[in-house]
């Protein structure tokens, strides 16, 4: 957690509203957190820790639009989405300012990390098929048998800082087209997207109430596992708050979904397309400096695709490494201090260890950004699965990499790791290509492709530790988490076949 700072007066810098009951309002905690710009880390505003009145105030408002907004037609909730995917597409481009202001991504990154989290917004606005229930007609005599898939209630989100626009966009649309009413927990390091995305919703008709937004650490994820008014909470981010969110929310008997951490391998075989592997390699490594769960940040390189390694660095060179509203800036800074630190050290664990780094980041300067937190572009060779820049997820722009003589052995490996987000295999050759989607223990594989996000009609399958809960996020994974079924059993029976005595025996 970033340390909160005690100040009698906010006046000075920007600070971030809550947004109760329609109302964007001034916190009036004591506590607040600075925002920083990573690529300069000066100071640009400051988030609150929201009071337990104002966590309360808010709570409060969701329960009383649920509802008026769950009785509101499915049509009509839809309609809200429709206008909502159109605001968000006219400000794109001012939402993924703010993204590369807060969070140091570039500004064509930021553009698709709204983008990605605009298309869960369009899927949500096909509600009126993705939320039917079942019916099957004359189960007996003069008896159907249907069910309505119905909202929850109130549910909550807790969002990580790397995708401040996307994941947030995971959440609430999809759980607000349903029929819920919402409880939102931005990253308190990039609170920003989520605010604007909050206006925006408003502007799109969105009924006080239906989304509410609240900031803070510790005391604000308690509140959400504990309060008995919400029914299910969505979460992404580290293992160390998604495995403590899930224990905790689940102890309250709340539905919990938590998309964790990752280790994401490519399996590169001596077959594929070289120049077009390379290029898919460095890029899902080193874009957004490594800060995405589904990074390629390990390479296994299989037999001869072991005298890649050459080109691979140099390709890895030739990235631009500058603030991200810089021109032709491929990738920005961390998101950090602490996390430059941490990535430095991992660096290091794997000097000691035995790896040998080919390409080093730590020591880059970028010009006019000296107090930025970047790192360049790094790449550690001779790695072993024993050494702890394997084990951990560096979350950073560093490659290691491991050789295998044989696609068994890296299989292998892939299935020892504990998490299972994301894999790519890179080969031209179909059978090769079957065999690991086939064996990999790994929810999300690409095949010649290096980032297999699924398209939002699809959903986000992340699987082992990498995931707790049984339902995952949007697609009609997304629909069945934030609805519950309710099963009707009806007789409508001709007057003449009344019952003539009481039915004692079990009905069959
Ligand atoms: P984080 O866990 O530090 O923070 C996520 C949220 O949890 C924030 O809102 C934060 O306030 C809260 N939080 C932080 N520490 C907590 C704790 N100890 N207990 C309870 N709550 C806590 O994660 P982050 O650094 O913002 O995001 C990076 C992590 O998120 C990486 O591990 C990355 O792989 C993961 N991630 C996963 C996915 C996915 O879909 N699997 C997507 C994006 C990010």
């Amino acid at each position: 957690w970033p340390n909160p700072v005690s100040i009698k007066s906010t006046k000075k810098l920007p600070t971030v509203k809550l947004f109760i009951d329609g109302k964007f309002v001034e916190s009036k905690s004591d506590k607040w957190i600075d925002i920083h710009n990573p690529a300069t880390n000066e100071v640009i505003g400051r988030v609150p820790q929201a009071t337990k009145a104002e966590m309360d105030a808010a709570i409060a408002s969701c329960k009383r639009a649920f509802p008026a907004w769950a009785d509101t037609s499915v049509l009509s909730r839809q309609q809200v989405l429709l206008r909502y995917q159109q605001l968000i597409k006219e400000n794109l481009k001012e939402i993924a300012k703010l993204i590369t202001l807060e969070q140091g991504k570039t500004l064509a990154d930021a553009e698709g990390d709204v983008f990605r989290g605009l298309q869960v917004v369009e899927h949500a606005c096909s509600v009126t098929s993705l939320m039917m229930g079942e019916t099957m007609p004359s189960i007996t005599k003069d008896m159907d048998l249907y069910s309505y898939r119905l909202p929850l209630g109130v549910c909550a989100g807790i969002a990580p800082f790397n995708f401040p626009a996307m994941i947030p966009l995971w959440m609430f649309p999809m759980a607000m087209v349903c029929g819920n009413t919402f409880l939102m927990k931005p990253s308190e390091r990039v609170p920003g997207a989520t605010m604007l995305l909050a206006k925006l919703l408003q502007d799109s008709g969105a009924p006080d109430g239906t989304l509410n937004i609240i900031h803070g650490q510790h005391e604000a994820v308690n509140f959400i596992c504990d309060h008995p008014d919400i029914k299910a909470i969505s979460f992404v981010g580290s293992n160390k708050a998604g495995e403590y969110i899930f224990e905790r929310g689940s102890r309250h008997g709340k539905r919990v979904q938590a998309n964790m951490g990752a280790k994401n391998h490519g399996v590169v075989m001596p077959d594929a397309n070289k120049e077009n592997t390379l290029n898919q390699l460095v890029g899902a490594a080193f874009g957004a400096a490594g800060q995405r769960c589904m990074a390629l940040s390990t390479a296994v390189l299989v037999g001869e695709a072991r005298k890649w390694l050459p080109e691979l660095v140099e390709r890895a060179k030739n990235l631009r490494v500058n603030a991200g509203d810089q021109p032709g800036a491929d990738l920005g800074p961390l998101i950090t201090p602490q996390a430059k630190e941490r990535v430095c050290n991992l660096i290091d664990s794997g000097t000691k260890e035995g790896a040998s780094i080919l390409l080093d980041g730590r020591k880059i300067k970028v010009k006019g950004y000296e107090n930025g937190n970047f790192v360049g572009p790094t790449i550690i060779s001779n790695v072993k699965p024993n050494m702890t820049c394997y084990k951990e997820e560096i979350f950073g722009p560093v490659l290691v990499v491991l050789e295998t003589e044989t696609l068994d052995e890296a299989i292998q490996i892939v299935n020892n790791n504990p998490y299972g987000n994301g894999t790519a295999i890179f080969t031209t050759n179909g059978a090769t290509a079957r065999k690991y989607a086939h064996l990999v223990d790994v929810g999300q594989v690409g095949v010649n492709v290096p980032i297999p996000v699924p398209l939002p009609m699809f959903s986000f399958t992340g699987s082992r530790s990498s995931f707790r809960g049984d339902t995952n996020f949007y697609g009609k994974q997304g629909i069945q988490f934030y609805t519950q079924l309710k099963t009707i059993t009806s007789q409508w029976k001709e007057e003449d076949a009344t019952l003539s005595s009481p039915a004692v025996v079990m009905p069959t």
